[in-house]
């Protein structure tokens, strides 16, 4: 139960956070809006993709349109709250702090690898060239020899 416990509290902090930016901007504070955010932050983890999104939200919110789930997600990203990347021609959201996407080719799946010092170094050298980065994202075949990636 800890690791559930302890995503709670991530959620709840950045629903406070989400509110009070809310407000700052003069957007409306909606019960709808904050639901959908709810489960957006509750599932940011997984790198899903919209129709993950929307099912997620359905699932509570039957009548909801995708419209809907896709401008409040657009807020979100353009609040600074969530990031989208596209793997394979589909949007994937993520959570919008700083670190290293490993897009696995060969399992399907997207492991975030949180090496500071690895995702300051390339932002840096980025930079020097005039790039800001987005989004790091490495395609790799994950699977068979050496330990694997952690
Ligand atoms: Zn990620």
């Amino acid at each position: 139960m800890q690791r559930g416990a302890a995503l709670d509290g991530e959620v709840e902090e950045k629903l406070a956070r989400l509110v009070a930016e809310l407000k700052r901007r003069g957007y409306r504070v909606t019960a709808q809006r904050l639901a959908i955010a709810r489960i957006v932050f509750e599932n940011i983890k997984k790198h899903p993709s919209f129709m993950e999104i929307l099912q997620a939200v359905r699932s509570r919110m039957p009548s909801i349109s995708p419209s809907t789930i896709y401008n409040n997600l657009q807020l979100l990203e353009q609040l600074g709250f969530i990031k989208s990347f596209d793997v394979a021609g589909e949007t994937r959201y993520d959570e919008a702090r700083p670190h290293l996407n490993l897009v696995c080719l060969d399992q399907g799946k997207i492991i975030d690898i949180d090496d500071g010092d690895l995702v300051e170094e390339i932002m840096r050298r980025m930079e020097e060239r005039g790039a800001r980065v987005r989004e790091l994202v490495v395609y790799a075949y994950c699977g068979g020899g050496g330990s694997g990636p952690g």
